[in-house]
């Protein structure tokens, strides 16, 4: 049951710091619960445990359905965690409540993995808006940052705007994609390239290995007409098989290149720093947004500017400062 007490949080915490993987799973379901006294118990528990936060490489992972995602985390995981690290998946899935099923709810996908002791995997939380689904996501990452694990990745099936999401709160986004046969690519996007730091091409195996690199050379091409994210780092595409287990070695190595790079210019301290200000932003953002649907007195002024703005009578921005006028004079009386 979740936590309430004060004293509860604190033993919370101290099992958490310790590595208790129990622990840890109670603390995300305490900061992924939607009732009240425990959202104040799992911030406590956040500010409690924050200074040991920060510390692990966030790695972001999306991909369309299909492409290998389970296949290569379960690959790349169980890699990492032989070479002496522990490893954290999460996953960002807005849609899992309306399919039924999110990415990484079905573990047996990850067989080894989700039984290695040194690896800790937890599935979306179900339902809620994208925005809802991020903030637990990040929420989860710190906790299990606390709890000594040194490399998270968090998975996007790149729902929407979801690889955005993800992007917001990693240190290095990776797109994987994989060859469908013939020459074209499953599950790319436009717009998503600018957004990755790598660009991974999986099943670079049998008869799909010539597409791969013929792909790959194509990326290259095209990412050096991108505009580099980062002073230091460009942009890079690599090969593997996740089930031949080619090339998984390869993808660490990039990842701690792309650490260094960043960390050398003091890149990725202020990556977070942004992302951290954002983050408080969306909070306000969508606590405005919050009180204002959850006020009663100005209910109906809110329906009639609806109308009024739906109707084509009245402009949405000079009906939104009304109501924000309305609502902060009687904020501040
Ligand atoms: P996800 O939906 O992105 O998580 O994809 P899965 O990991 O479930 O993989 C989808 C399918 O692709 C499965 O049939 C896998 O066996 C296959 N697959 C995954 N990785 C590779 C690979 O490296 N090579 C080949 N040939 N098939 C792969």
């Amino acid at each position: 049951m979740p936590t309430k007490s004060a004293n509860d949080t604190t033993d919370l915490a101290a099992q958490v710091r310790a590595g208790d993987r129990r622990a840890l799973a109670k603390a995300i379901t305490l900061v992924e619960s939607a009732k009240t006294a425990d959202r104040e118990a799992g911030e406590a528990l956040l500010t409690t445990l924050l200074p040991e936060t920060g510390k692990a490489f966030r790695l972001g992972l999306s991909g369309a359905p299909g492409v290998g995602k389970s296949t290569f985390t379960e690959a790349f995981g169980t890699y990492l965690t032989g070479a002496g690290h522990k490893v954290a998946v999460l996953a960002v899935d807005p849609s899992s409540s309306r399919s039924g099923g999110s990415i990484l709810g079905d573990k047996t996908r990850m067989e080894k993995l989700s039984r290695d002791p040194n690896a800790f995997i937890r599935p979306s939380p179900t339902g809620g808006t994208l925005g809802g689904v991020a903030r637990r996501t990040r929420e989860a990452m710190l906790l299990t940052e606390a709890a000594g694990y040194d490399v998270v990745i968090v998975e996007t099936v790149g729902v929407g705007q979801s690889e955005f999401a993800v992007a917001d709160m990693v240190d290095m986004f990776g797109v994987l994609l994989a060859p469908a046969g013939g020459d074209e690519l499953q599950g790319i996007k436009r717009g998503i390239m600018e957004l990755a730091d790598l660009i991974i091409i999986n099943k670079a195996d049998g008869d799909l290995l010539r597409p791969a690199r013929v792909a790959a050379a194509d990326f290259k091409g095209a990412l050096g007409l991108i505009q580099p994210k980062y002073k230091g780092w460009k942009s890079d595409v690599r090969l593997v098989s996740s089930i031949e287990g080619t090339g998984i070695a390869e993808i660490w190595e990039v990842a701690e290149s792309f650490r260094t790079a960043l960390d050398e210019t003091g890149e990725r301290e202020r990556l977070r720093a942004r992302q951290a200000e954002a983050w408080l932003w969306a909070e306000l953002r969508q606590g405005l947004s919050d009180a204002l649907t959850r006020d009663k007195s100005l209910k109906k002024a809110i329906q009639s500017a609806e109308k009024a703005v739906a109707g084509g009578q009245k402009l949405a921005p000079a009906a939104a400062r009304s109501l924000l006028a309305e609502f902060l004079a009687r904020a501040t009386s």
